[in-house]
């Protein structure tokens, strides 16, 4: 890793993505933190114009700074879609600082963004890594999770709702076969006899009405058999 004087308000370190450079001071929103610097190509030199880095940073269409020498710690600034810092570009004189365009604190990564020629050729392929789209990344699974479950949920509400639906049609079928009464041609369920409602008492009354007739034919001939005898 490249010395960096103690002066400076920043150090390079680990990122999720490899190497970054940290915040080691507060940094305030429109302070220059550092300059990014190389050789200059020439696209109107063949030789200039056939070098092909990561860490080339066009000025115009002439001028590009070839930014991958040791000496540019500035380099190991990665992309964010929402930064904290932006590149100043003075094509004029052909210089590019990055400054910063919030309060970045202690620890803080510094990022800016590449800009959408960058993104298009390195990081839309393999997936932007900054901290935005990887909230984004994980709010979407969350988001697809969770409709996963709302769907698994209605599948089974479905389900008991037909299964419920079956077991009353069912049941439906059951009564009619064991209990349903046919009386004046109708088709009862059992609680209905002509018309009226019956439950237990109204069986029983059914009973004890029919009882005191059948009495006295059994027991009447009892005497009769006694006074033969
Ligand atoms: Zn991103």
């Amino acid at each position: 890793m490249p010395a960096i004087p103690a002066n400076k308000p920043y150090r390079v370190g680990r990122s999720p993505t490899g190497l970054g450079l940290f915040a080691t001071k507060p940094i305030k929103k429109g302070t220059k933190i550092i300059r990014y610097f190389g050789p200059l190509l020439d696209s109107k030199k063949k030789k200039d114009d056939a070098i092909e880095n990561k860490y080339l940073f066009e000025l115009n269409d002439r001028w590009t700074i070839d930014g991958s020498v040791r000496k540019n710690v500035a380099r190991y600034i990665n992309h964010a879609c929402k930064p904290n810092a932006e590149s100043d570009v003075r094509p004029r004189k052909r210089k590019v600082f990055i400054r910063a365009i919030k309060n970045i604190e202690p620890g803080e990564e510094i990022n800016y963004d590449y800009g959408t020629d960058y993104f298009k050729a390195y990081l839309k392929p393999i997936g932007c890594k900054c901290a935005a789209c990887e909230k984004k990344r994980k709010k979407k699974r969350a988001e697809a999770r969770a409709e996963k479950l709302r769907l698994k949920a209605k599948a089974e509400r479905k389900a008991l709702k037909k299964a419920q639906k079956a077991a009353e049609k069912l049941a439906g079928q059951a009564a009619r076969k064991n209990g349903g009464v046919k009386a004046n041609g109708k088709l009862l369920d059992g609680k209905h006899l002509n018309g009226k409602h019956l439950n237990g008492n109204g069986r029983a009354k059914v009973t004890a009405r029919r009882s005191p007739a059948t009495r006295p034919r059994t027991s009447a001939p009892a005497p009769a058999l006694q006074a033969q005898a």
